[in-house]
């Protein structure tokens, strides 16, 4: 299975320059792919295929010679991107594909990566001798490697998140399959309240420091709205917000990727609700909050890790979890504000979140007995 395992690179500014101006001819790459799309598809309901989009790449090389600039391979795999962009949409799995601003493009991909097998050519991204990251066209970069890659690197991601840059490296590792342990299985409830209410009566909630940064990174918001729009103080503020959105986010992908090995390691059979995201996103109220808590990336996280595990992760019909009773089946309505689940038929009372965690656990193990042994 494929992992990405990501790093802190430290160019150099004029690096830094350089690679934010490769970024922008892959977004401009990807744009101009996509409107090419667009356009033969109105004309002639023609489709625009990968290898069309590479024949029209090295036209457009002649014409705008500056895109030989940079690493070709980088360049070609934004068709790639695009294509599979496409393929979401058609599955339903994302809305259509529309054209990236500055802020939406924040990476690039190195599909090889190293040395040629059993030849002294190298790829456009490898290692330097002293350990530096080597990009062709550009030079070494000092990387952090702050843990061991573990496996064989397969591709590179350059990305940039707000003023730091990142190598992801992408990598292949063999695991074992172990056999699923139905005794060892619990259903988690994901919410707004507690982040996570797990079916074994504990529960997780969003750490301390993690709501500290966020109360800290609303007010900066707040006072920028007093700032004069330009100024040089509206300016430094925007600079303080950037930051702390990097801090939040890197303090959350860390608890979460705390949380979920945690769980992984302690369980083999995880349940969760199949959530389509994208369809509560779309209501208002509550988009903020969901976005933000990284549910998706949760879940992503889960998944992966139960299968690095050996385990599996089950993910369950989320209709009416809260509302059934969990220990005799009565639906009980009731509407988000309320956090106490009483049953009119047998007399439980459970905390909502909890009756919840119950009833996806029970749905995922009947799920469990209705799979194909893999032996
Ligand atoms: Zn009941």
């Amino acid at each position: 299975m494929l992992l990405n395992q990501k790093y802190e690179i430290f160019p150099s500014d004029v690096q830094k320059e350089t690679l934010d101006t490769w970024l922008s001819y892959c977004r401009q790459t990807y744009n101009s792919a996509l409107l090419d799309k667009q356009r033969k598809y109105k004309l002639s309901k023609e489709s625009y295929s990968r290898s069309a989009m590479q024949t029209q790449l090295k036209r457009d090389k002649l014409a705008w010679t500056y895109l030989k600039d940079m690493p070709s391979q980088p360049l070609q795999e934004v068709f790639r991107r695009l294509d599979h962009a496409f393929i979401k949409f058609f599955r339903k799995e994302a809305r259509y594909p529309k054209l990236k601003k500055y802020k939406d493009y924040n990476s690039m991909t190195f599909p090889q990566f190293g040395h040629k097998p059993n030849s002294h050519y190298c790829y456009a991204a490898s290692f330097a001798i002293n350990g530096d990251l080597q990009l062709s066209k550009l030079g070494n970069i000092p990387i952090h490697l702050h843990r061991p890659i573990d496996g064989t690197i397969k591709q590179l991601i350059i990305k940039r998140r707000g003023t730091r840059w990142y190598a992801i490296f992408r990598v292949e590792r063999q695991v074992y399959p172990a056999p699923i342990n139905r005794n060892l299985a619990v259903g988690i409830d994901v919410g707004l309240n507690k982040y996570a209410v797990l079916s074994d009566g504990s529960y997780h909630e969003n750490p301390r420091f993690l709501r500290q940064t966020e109360k800290k990174l609303k007010r900066a918001q707040q006072r920028l709205s007093h700032l004069k729009r330009g100024s040089v103080n509206y300016k430094k503020q925007v600079t303080k917000i950037q930051k702390l959105h990097e801090k939040v986010s890197n303090q959350r992908r860390d608890t979460l990727h705390k949380l979920s090995f945690n769980l992984a390691k302690k369980y083999s059979v995880i349940a969760v609700e199949d959530l389509n995201i994208r369809q509560l996103v779309k209501n208002k109220r509550l988009s903020k909050s969901i976005s933000d808590a990284g549910w998706g990336m949760f879940r992503n996280m889960l998944s992966y890790k139960c299968e690095r595990n050996g385990g599996l992760l089950i993910k369950v019909n989320p209709h009416f979890t809260s509302q059934d009773c969990s220990n005799c089946g009565t639906r009980v309505k009731k509407s988000l504000s309320i956090r106490t689940h009483i049953c009119k038929g047998c007399g439980t009372i459970l905390d909502r979140d909890y009756n919840a965690s119950l009833n996806i656990l029970q749905r995922g193990l009947e799920q469990l007995d209705k799979m194909p042994v893999i032996i």
